[in-house]
């Protein structure tokens, strides 16, 4: 007899955790760029699976846990002031 509703729980956290599994096991082996400052991450520092600022359904990859939390706290990047030039 099938369990049901189990599949129902798989989608996104069950994509995100083995995603998450493989860019661990690439950060332990040898370190991964981050997505946000493009250092090393090392092996043994805290990093994030980090998402797009905005399509949150997109991965950006591994980025240090603290690149992640500046990103969300304050953008580092401030919007380009596309229609600056109208107020002329
Ligand atoms: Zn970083």
């Amino acid at each position: 007899m099938p369990a049901k509703g189990l599949t129902a729980r798989r989608g996104y956290g069950w994509a995100h955790q083995q995603l998450r599994e493989r860019v661990k096991r690439a950060v332990h082996a040898s370190g991964v760029r981050c997505a946000r400052c493009k250092l090393l991450i090392a092996p043994n520092q805290q990093w994030d699976l980090d998402h797009d600022d905005y399509d949150r359904s997109r991965y950006l990859g591994a980025s240090h846990r603290l690149c992640n939390q500046r990103a969300k706290t304050g953008r580092i990047h401030p919007p380009a002031p596309a229609l600056s030039f109208f107020n002329s």
